[in-house]
């Protein structure tokens, strides 16, 4: 029996590269699996596979909401019913706590749940309208776009896949799904999980690779949408390939995010929702609160209590439950370093952390302590690139309007934070924020019911919600003519 690795119009199968890459837990450094790379002939049949069923069998698009919706239930109930398993594998694989973990495959459930009962929630407009020659009547529809391909990151292997999955499915599409390759099992099972709940053959594939793969599926004119989570560099890239036939494009980038506390917050308060900001998922989290503003009176009260949180925090093997875990890949730890490094070079003040951890079993993983740099300036790398590590820069603000000024000092606009105890500064500074997502007196948390998606170079469109919906659908208008006869124009 073939191994579990890509899943081709309802076929589990190796394909046909014959090259392999390694899984490697950061736990230890040990290869937990080894999958084939899809060639560019699997990856055609996968999206060949999705072609067919949108346009020619129909079984999903045409399968009657409830049918369907029923069907991503199951999905549901499967996932919950393998829930150790699921959170275990990504805690494995990615090397986050395993209540992190926990959290994540909770939020996926919900995510199907939530699709499910959004299918049949009310959309399009009706407009009674005059056309210069008499009564219309229009009115629009959603249909489903067609063919998606979704190419998703590691940092939350399962969860990603599912913000896209989920919707895009409900809505009837025909997918192609790839996921990173430093993280790919977790996705496996639910492919396995999408076969044991009734999803339709060539209504849900799976390709298995890296970048090479993904380009693939960018590039190809048999995709109708491409929804893509990752690296804004490589979210460039596939916008430029989605050029080949004008592709209907999602985009969920990087960030370098602002955290804003101003000196009326309540401190502790805003140092433990800064520490979540930073230091939750090993500081990999895209919407990361990276860039610490703070108001100049009380920096040093506040860094000092950010030190003692950061330097108390435990490190250890994920599968223990410590707070934080390793980083996924000895490559992303060596760029976190790289990056102290260049802080400490540029001039900022290292304050805590700022080298690897390799105490007991750990020195065969990716550990990094957690980080706070101070006396940070605009100019410095650590300030304006993201660095997906537990690295955090101080910087200092005198007035509102430098606060709101710094904070959007910089290319992206994914996500920030504002904390103080003025209604009144916290809505004007919220508003300001040039970000798709903003926080006032906490960070982070975050919503299957709520949009999410940045502005400026941290993406297009929106994961989630409602919007999240629409985004797999497109709107169609129909016209009827209320009038007797023709318009009477152009008669010859
Ligand atoms: P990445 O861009 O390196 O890879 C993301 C995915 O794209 C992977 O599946 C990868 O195999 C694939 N890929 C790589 N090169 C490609 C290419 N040339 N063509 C097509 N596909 C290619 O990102 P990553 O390291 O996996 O993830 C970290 C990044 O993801 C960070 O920048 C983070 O901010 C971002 N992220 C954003 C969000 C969001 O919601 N905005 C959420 C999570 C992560």
């Amino acid at each position: 029996m073939v191994a579990k690795e890509m899943y081709i119009g309802g076929k589990w199968t190796e394909g046909t590269s014959g090259k392999i890459f390694p899984v490697v837990s950061p736990i230890d450094g040990q290869v937990i699996a080894k999958m084939h790379v899809s060639s560019l002939e699997d990856t055609k049949a996968a999206v060949a596979a999705a072609k067919k069923s949108f346009y020619e069998t129909r079984d999903w698009r045409d399968m009657d909401s409830q049918t369907r919706a029923d069907v991503l239930l199951t999905v549901a109930d499967l996932m919950d019913a393998r829930r150790a398993d699921l959170l275990m594998t990504d805690t494995v694989d990615n090397g986050k706590p395993l209540r992190e973990a926990e959290g994540d495959v909770d939020d996926a459930i919900h995510c199907f749940r939530y699709y499910a009962g959004l299918i049949k929630a009310p959309y399009g407009g009706v407009y009674d309208v005059n056309a210069g020659f008499g009564k219309m009547h229009s009115y629009t529809v959603h249909e489903p776009v067609g063919v998606c391909a979704e190419i998703t990151p590691w940092n939350y292997p399962l969860l990603m896949g599912v913000w896209k999955m989920a919707p895009s499915l409900a809505a009837g599409n025909s997918i192609v799904m790839k996921p990173s390759s430093k993280a790919p099992l977790s996705t496996i099972k639910l492919f396995e999980i999408f076969e044991k709940a009734g999803i339709p053959a060539g209504a849900a594939n799976l390709v298995l690779g890296g970048g090479e793969v993904g380009a693939f599926l960018g590039e190809s004119p048999d995709v109708d949408m491409l929804t893509f989570t990752g690296s804004t560099k490589v979210g460039q890239s596939l916008m430029r390939s989605a050029a080949v036939n004008v592709k209907k494009l999602g985009l969920e980038l990087g960030g370098k995010s602002p955290n804003v506390i101003f000196a009326d917050a309540d401190l502790d308060a805003a140092a433990e929702w800064a520490m979540i900001g930073i230091f939750f998922n090993q500081g990999e989290v895209c919407s990361a609160g990276s860039r610490i503003i703070i108001e100049e009176s009380v920096k040093d009260a506040f860094v000092g209590k950010l030190a003692r949180k950061a330097n108390a925090i435990t490190i250890g093997d994920p599968r223990e439950n410590p707070d934080m875990g390793p980083l996924i890949s000895e490559e992303d730890m060596e760029k976190v370093l790289g990056y102290i490094e260049s802080g400490k070079a540029e001039g900022a003040r290292l304050v805590c952390g700022g080298t690897r951890y390799t105490e007991g079993e750990c020195g065969k993983g990716y550990y990094v302590r957690p980080t706070i740099f101070d006396n940070c300036t605009r100019d410095m790398r650590i300030v304006r690139e993201e660095i997906f590590g537990p690295v955090v820069t101080v910087q200092t603000f005198k007035t509102e309007n430098e606060a709101i000024a710094m904070a959007n000092d910089t290319p992206y606009g994914l996500a920030g934070g504002v904390f103080t105890k003025s209604l009144g500064t916290a809505m004007h500074v919220v508003r300001e924020i040039r970000a798709g997502i903003t926080w006032i007196n906490c960070y982070n948390p975050t919503f299957n019911e709520a949009p999410w998606g940045g502005y400026k170079m941290s993406g297009i469109g929106r994961d989630l919600g409602i919007q999240g919906l629409y985004e797999y659908q497109e709107e169609k208008q129909i016209n009827i003519n209320l009038s007797e006869g023709a318009p009477g124009w152009y008669i010859h």
